[in-house]
């Protein structure tokens, strides 16, 4: 299991690599965030100790369940599953970033618990640039005016974009709703707003990584090239299956 994972990392930070070098960019622009939904703590201790060092998760409850053992590991854990808001004031108990920031209500609530805890957090907002209905994430029409509002909110610090590419076997079918989240965020920045200059894409899945980079993806979420496929039972994880 152990030689199995480090194994898949070598192969994934190569595939990063390469990916980079055909697209004229430099390798430390892109950050590998291991998604570990499903995946028990034992083994994502053998990814951290063989120096990964940022997981996302998408379900509180694993978040809460695999505290214990990764608490004091030098791991930053983001959430990157939907989040309903009666669940953030736990979510932020082990959370350092959102990066599913959706909706204003959720804004307001975060807000109004960081608020409480007197912290800032890291966000991530997610637009849906695939267009699927079974899909979370803003419309890619509002995220500018969304932006705008939640540049108000003081605990929030805006650190880019993320979205869930659209998978198909057809590589032409992939790389619009990546090259789409791009555009928005070029589009951000050419409305000149302070502390909106610098941000991050979050895109790119075991499927999709080159094509994420190659659209200029600044963070790729890696799930089964490294851990394998999810399984619960007969059951195949899905990721749209809210808590
Ligand atoms: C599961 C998941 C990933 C990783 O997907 P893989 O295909 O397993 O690499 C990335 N982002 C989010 C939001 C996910 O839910």
């Amino acid at each position: 299991m152990k030689n199995e994972i480090i194994f898949n990392l070598i192969k994934v930070h190569q595939r990063i690599e390469n990916a980079c070098k055909m697209a004229g960019r430099n390798s430390s622009d892109v950050q590998l965030l291991l998604a570990t939904k499903t995946v028990p703590a034992e083994k994502i201790r053998i990814a951290i100790e063989a120096g990964e060092t940022l997981m996302g998760e998408n379900k509180m409850q694993e978040l809460r369940d695999k505290n214990d053992i990764l608490k004091n590991l030098p791991i930053e854990r983001h959430f990157i599953g939907h989040l309903q808001t009666n669940k953030v004031k736990d979510v932020l108990k082990y959370a350092t970033c959102i990066q599913s920031l959706d909706r204003i209500n959720l804004a307001d609530e975060l807000q109004k618990q960081l608020q409480n805890q007197n912290r800032k957090l890291d966000v991530f907002v997610q637009v849906n640039t695939s267009y699927e209905e079974s899909k979370f994430g803003l419309a890619p029409e509002d995220v500018l005016s969304f932006i705008k509002k939640i540049k108000t909110y003081e605990t929030l610090n805006i650190k880019g974009l993320m979205t869930i590419g659209l998978l198909d076997v057809e590589k032409e079918k992939m790389i619009p709703s990546l090259r789409l989240l791009r555009t928005i965020r070029d589009e951000i920045y050419s409305e000149g707003i302070e502390g909106l200059q610098d941000l991050k894409l979050s895109m790119g899945m075991s499927q999709d990584l080159e094509l994420a980079i190659a659209e200029g993806s600044n963070m790729v979420r890696i799930g089964t090239s490294i851990f394998g496929n999810r399984f619960l039972g007969k059951e195949i994880w899905n990721e749209n299956i809210a808590e």
